[in-house]
């Protein structure tokens, strides 16, 4: 299958039916900045290729199953489906203030099985392709086109752990921060990570300007180990050193999902801030969207305002996250398992 993705493909097709060099600028402008239907990026084409082009090219390599739009927020949830019959989900975040954002998957289910996540007990089934990973921008891009947006910021965070997928993962990359395609800096993107040592390094070192997430979660071995099966292979003093070397090219980003009575206690607040006391990072404190079939519970509001202070008043920069999408089960993974479960 020949997808708008493939760019070696896509230029056979333009030596082949000798489009000039200055219409396929025109073609790509179309598909990947302006977000325009495919017989609108067709039309830009000399009319004796439009067939060949037709013929050849996949437009669209996942087919929108469903879309949940919140009525609390200016979230929607996408379940996509993808041509093997799996379904991905992606989430469009629209804050009030900021840049209309998207949280892509990278594989269909995932192997890391952490206790909290909905996409965990799923279990694992393949990784998603490059045309995949980047079907899930360029569809958000032309759902919001209508509402004057584009997606500005895209987080790898929904389904799935980017750096057990990384040959997709940094190709899609590559497109993304590509002057001819969707023309994305670098900071505009987040890979995060459950915290893999070797592949944190050879992130940071071939994408030093994209941010890197740590799913940190909790700073005392213990507590993290029942939270994150990965945390046992990769110790947290492993991971220090990972974060100290990453934080060379900038700031890290910890992800810090706040879960009542697990990771919210004083003990936990002193953990974490002995641990990242000396390392560049930015602290984001996530609430937990609850679902059926997790006994877990977030931490209450004031509580997570009291965590968030505290660490501020210690020096770190920190910002405490809102649920977004809390009715249309915006947790990673939620939708799709109840789909799998009907
Ligand atoms: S939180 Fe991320 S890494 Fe952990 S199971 Fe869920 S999708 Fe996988």
């Amino acid at each position: 299958m020949t997808t708008i993705y493939d760019i070696d493909a896509i230029e056979q097709l333009r030596s082949r039916n000798a489009v000039q060099p200055h219409r396929m600028k025109l073609f790509r402008n179309a598909l990947f900045k302006n977000s325009s239907d495919w017989n609108e990026a067709l039309a830009v084409l000399p009319e004796s290729a439009r067939a060949d082009f037709d013929r050849s090219i996949t437009f669209q390599c996942l087919e929108l199953a469903e879309r949940h739009d919140s009525e609390i927020d200016a979230a929607s949830k996408l379940i996509f489906k993808t041509h093997d019959g799996h379904l991905i989900e992606s989430v469009v975040l629209r804050p009030k203030t900021g840049r209309t954002s998207i949280c892509i998957s990278s594989q269909v289910g995932c192997a890391c099985y952490c206790s909290f996540c909905a996409t965990g007990k799923m279990g694992f089934t393949r990784n998603l392709t490059t045309a995949e990973i980047l079907d899930q921008i360029t569809q958000a891009n032309r759902m919001v086109k209508p509402e004057g947006r584009s997606i500005r910021n895209v987080v790898f965070m929904g389904m799935g752990e980017p750096l057990l997928n990384t040959e997709q993962v940094y190709r899609a990359l590559d497109l993304m921060m590509d002057p001819k395609l969707y023309d994305l800096a670098g900071s505009r993107i987040t890979v995060s990570t459950v915290g893999i040592p070797n592949a944190m390094e050879d992130f940071t070192s071939a994408y030093p300007s994209v941010h890197l997430a740590l799913s940190l979660h909790s700073a005392d071995q213990e507590v993290r180990q029942r939270m994150m099966q990965q945390a046992r292979v990769y110790p947290l003093e492993q991971i220090h050193e990972t974060l100290l070397a990453a934080s060379k090219h900038g700031k890290v980003m910890i992800e810090y999902l706040m879960l009542d009575g697990v990771n919210d206690r004083p003990a936990d607040l002193q953990a974490l801030e002995n641990y990242l006391r000396d390392v560049p990072v930015h602290i984001n404190l996530i609430p937990f969207n609850e679902y059926a079939g997790s006994n877990l519970r977030g931490t209450p509001q004031p509580q997570r305002e009291a965590f968030a202070n505290h660490l501020k008043a210690a020096g770190f920069d920190v910002t405490l996250r809102y649920s977004m999408g809390s009715d249309i089960e915006a947790a990673c993974g939620q939708l799709v398992q109840h789909k799998r479960k009907g």
